[in-house]
């Protein structure tokens, strides 16, 4: 274990953002390099449980070998800790930078004390492992001659893709869009997870004999059944890119957006300007290279309207475009500052978060965006098509039975004014066209059927793993998925699998 009494000795200290001020100028990462000594005291923290609950159910979803890689931090043993780390995750660096790291959640340290910093170690340890070089492919010996289609780059179908090839498979990963990535691409913004960091990974599965065919919508411009007749099994990743619509009176407005719109459209533009500037002239740049497609919230008053991740990203860039105002809608409540009796450890704490947006949006206008328990009602128009604001009424939420249900609050009923609605609502399941192609069946939510630890649809040779299988969900759980998925198909192909 660490030390063993540094759970007593040292106090739980993060990795610091860069402060909110200074990184609202750019669209570089958030984060600041840690220091050794910092990481060293932070391992010492870990008490190397005998249940260690970091891994458990509740814990880290691809079971990363928490207390070891804390050990060996403290212990200066770098080397020995990214090897641990590869063993159950391909890409630390992703899950690093963007995981709400569940396994902190249930740390047993944190039953009494402020849980150990897990995720600021997994990224410790990986970046220092392509710092220092470690991080190099590693190409199957062998080929099996059995090929398989993954579609989808998203973490789900990348880590599949991985694992199919150490196992010798040649695979060939299908990606509709220009870039491969999926969310890690277009998505979660550059703030969060550089988009280099993406390639570099890509680069190092390409070096291994992963081939990967941008601009290939399966269904589309690729025939499906083609792709069945040409490979051994096919593995469908392709996310759960349904988004909840909010269809009230005034939906169709100019200024409407889907937050995916509006995040797509930054990330795109910025890549394909290969932009080095600042986040103040960024709007202007873009709008003027790509016209319409970039959506530009500068100068503008903006709603989001949902919470979680996507909202705190389309919050965060907003804010570098340089709107005027911003304001965020939650439909819940506001959740407690700390643990509810009936969400106790070692369960993911339900509790109020600020993330970096709302950290940013505080700095720019002095008070958190976010505004709890109100519905929208209707979108304003300023009478030549635009958005002008929305109608919105509060709500008060009871528990009936166990049930959350909401009624309106009568004469709670306020006008907001806005430019740009961005909505960022969550999503609804993948888009039905392959499944109807293939006829594969779909669960009540709309997801591909395959149950949990076979991933095998009811069309033989046909694998589904990541949001489109189980809903939407996390980075973590799109690995987990795509790596137990490549078990499974390594069996079907060989009968049996050499695949952890
Ligand atoms: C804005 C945003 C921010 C997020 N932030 C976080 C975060 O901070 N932390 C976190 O853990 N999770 C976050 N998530 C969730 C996380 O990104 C997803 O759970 C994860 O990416 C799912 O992985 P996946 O591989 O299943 O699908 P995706 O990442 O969605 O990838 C699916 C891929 O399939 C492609 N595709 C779809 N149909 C076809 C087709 N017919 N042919 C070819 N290709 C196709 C899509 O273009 C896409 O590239 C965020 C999600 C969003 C939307
Ligand atoms: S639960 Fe916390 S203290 Fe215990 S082994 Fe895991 S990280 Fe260390």
């Amino acid at each position: 274990m660490g030390k063993p009494t540094g759970f007593m000795e040292f106090e739980r200290k993060t990795v610091a953002y860069r402060p909110p001020n200074v990184r609202l100028l750019d669209y570089n990462e958030i984060y600041t390099a840690p220091e050794e000594a910092h990481l060293h005291t932070q391992g010492a923290r870990c008490m190397d449980c005998g249940v260690p609950f970091c891994q458990s159910e509740n814990g880290c979803p691809v079971d990363n070998l928490i207390p070891e890689w804390n050990d060996l931090v403290y212990q200066g043993r770098w080397f020995d800790a990214l090897d641990r780390l590869h063993k159950t995750n391909n890409f630390p660096e992703f899950t690093g930078r963007v995981c709400p790291a569940p396994c902190e959640g249930s740390c047993v340290l944190g039953i009494n004390n402020p849980p150990v910093t897990i995720k600021n170690i997994e990224n410790a340890i990986i970046d220092r492992g392509f710092a220092e070089g470690w991080v190099t492919p590693n190409p199957p010996k062998f080929r099996t001659g059995k090929k398989v289609a993954v579609i989808g780059s998203g973490p789900a179908g990348l880590a599949a893709a991985a694992q199919l090839n150490s196992a010798g498979h040649t695979v060939t990963v299908f990606e509709r869009a220009d870039r491969v990535g999926g969310l890690l691409m277009y998505g979660i913004p550059n703030m969060k997870l550089d988009k280099g960091v993406v390639e570099r990974r890509v680069e190092l599965l390409r070096a291994e004999g992963v081939q990967f065919v941008t601009n290939a919508h399966v269904g589309v411009n690729v025939d499906i059944v083609q792709l069945q007749h040409e490979h051994d099994a096919l593995l469908l990743a392709v996310g759960s890119t349904r988004p909840r619509d909010l269809q009230i009176p005034g939906r169709e407005l100019n200024g409407v957006h889907f937050a995916m719109e509006f995040l797509t459209s930054q990330t795109k533009t910025a890549l394909d300007l290969h932009y080095t500037g600042t986040a103040n002239d960024f709007p202007a740049t873009a709008q003027s290279a790509v016209g319409d497609f970039f959506i530009n919230a500068h100068g503008k008053r903006v709603i989001v309207i949902g919470g979680g991740d996507t909202g705190t990203d389309c919050i965060a860039t907003s804010l570098r475009h340089g709107c005027t105002r911003l304001v965020n809608f939650e439909l819940l409540e506001q959740p407690p500052v700390t643990r509810a009796a009936d969400n106790p450890w070692p369960q993911w704490p339900r509790i109020l978060r600020s993330d970096y947006g709302h950290e940013e949006a505080v700095t720019v206008q002095g008070s958190d965006p976010r505004t709890y328990a109100v519905l929208s009602k209707e979108f304003l128009s300023d009478g030549k098509g635009n958005v002008s604001g929305v109608r919105t009424v509060d709500l008060r939420w009871k528990n009936e039975n166990g049930r959350m249900t909401f009624e309106e609050v009568p004469g709670s009923e306020r006008v907001w004014q806005a430019d740009l609605i961005l909505l960022a609502m969550g999503f609804l399941g993948p888009e039905g066209t392959l499944a109807k192609q293939l006829e594969i069946q779909t669960d009540s939510r709309t997801n591909f059927q395959a149950s949990y630890g076979k991933f095998a649809t009811d069309v033989h040779g046909v694998f589904a793993a990541g949001d489109c299988r189980r809903g939407q969900s996390l980075v973590v759980w799109a690995i987990h998925e795509g790596r137990s998925a490549a078990r499974e198909i390594d069996r079907y192909l060989m009968g049996e699998t050499v695949l952890p």
